[in-house]
């Protein structure tokens, strides 16, 4: 297995870099049209590419790592149909992604790191810390393989599950050039959104790429104090600083950010916290997705009263701010916002 670690990652090619590497190996051009077509429908071996020459899929098999990962686990919501997938991967690590049906089409929300390591207090998905990146073909995975085993077709993705995207940056863009490809899934950016907890180094480069697809910024807390106490990536950055990087994002690419806001009781969900998170998001004609704290075994918060979501909400309507409350979707299966968490095959889980 370390030499598969070392072989050329092949699924991770863009189809210019198939279409040189195989020009390299004496190849025609048109090879590549033909690999980038196995590859992007989940084939899990040279083998089975049958219209490859021999000679071709051996040296292929000798040279690059390719990998299907299996399902190590499937479980569905009883109340939405919701399903949720443990991918086991080449080394015995495992990640969760979800389907979750709405009616304007099937969304996949997908990880991006074998765990994580910006520790926010509850979530999750940072429990363990970070154990590795995904690769570019892998994430792509998520997407080939939840499509191919539910046969539902997937028209939206977020990058909302485990990990932190701007953390595992380049692999992150690759997979969204590849995902984007007019040769392979064709998924517009605007089908898109990437989710982050406000790396805010990584915020330029993003809006450098003036990419059309929906940024979410995971925020919970207008306030340093409490920020920084539920959310370390807020440490030594700070709320002033993540919303100067994002109006530069939004002035840079037009587009409308949304905000994450977990209500958790006690904790970020007063009066004073609503008109401050009015008086930040206001200038950036923002979103505001309130999502009721979802339970995590770990951590000790409680979501907020109704009662208090209520007055939070309408707090934010008197500001003129565009607020919606997000649906739990798969809770009875643990997949909602955060409840998702890497695990490892030798402990079986
Ligand atoms: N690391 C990225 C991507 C993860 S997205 C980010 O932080 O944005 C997962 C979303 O669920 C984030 O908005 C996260 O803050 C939120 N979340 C984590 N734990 C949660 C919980 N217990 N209840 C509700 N939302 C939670």
């Amino acid at each position: 297995m370390a030499d598969e670690i070392l072989k050329t990652d092949i699924k991770g090619m863009l189809p210019r870099e198939l279409e040189e590497y195989l020009r390299a190996l004496g190849q025609p051009a048109y090879r590549a049209k033909q690999v980038f077509s196995w590859l992007q429908k989940g084939c899990g071996s040279f083998e089975e590419m049958s219209n490859l020459p021999a000679a071709l899929r051996r040296t292929l098999s000798e040279n690059c790592h390719l990998y299907a990962p299996t399902v190590a686990r499937k479980q569905i919501s009883a109340q939405d149909g919701t399903i949720k997938y443990l991918w086991e991967l080449y080394d015995g690590q495992a990640v969760e992604t979800v389907v979750m049906r709405y009616r304007h089409g099937n969304t996949v929300c997908i990880s991006t790191q074998v765990g994580c390591r910006q520790g926010c207090a509850f979530c999750a998905s940072t429990i363990g810390g970070l154990v590795r990146n995904l690769r570019a073909s892998e994430i792509l995975d998520e997407v080939l393989f939840s499509e191919k085993d539910s046969g539902l077709p997937i028209s939206n993705i977020v990058l909302m599950g485990i990990g932190e995207p701007l953390d595992n940056y380049d692999e992150v863009l690759r997979f969204l050039e590849l995902i984007n490809c007019p040769e392979g899934r064709n998924i517009g950016m605007r089908h898109i959104s990437l989710s982050t907890c406000g790396i805010t180094e990584r915020l330029d480069d993003l809006a450098a790429r003036d990419l059309q697809l929906t940024l979410s910024v995971s925020l919970h807390a207008p306030d340093d104090a409490t920020r920084s106490r539920i959310m370390p990536a807020n440490r030594g950055r700070g709320v002033d600083e993540l919303f100067r990087k994002c109006s530069a994002y939004y002035e840079k690419t037009g587009r409308r950010i949304s905000f994450e806001y977990a209500m958790i009781d006690g904790v970020n969900d007063s009066a004073e916290q609503a008109e401050l998170l009015a008086r930040r998001v206001k200038p950036l004609s923002a979103h505001v997705n309130l999502i009721p704290l979802n339970h995590v075994d770990e951590r000790h918060f409680s979501p907020s009263t109704p009662e208090n979501m209520r007055r939070f909400v309408e707090i934010l309507e008197k500001n003129g701010v565009n607020v919606t409350v997000r649906r739990r979707l798969g809770s009875d299966v643990d997949a909602s916002c955060g409840q998702l968490r890497r695990k490892s095959m030798e402990g079986k889980i």
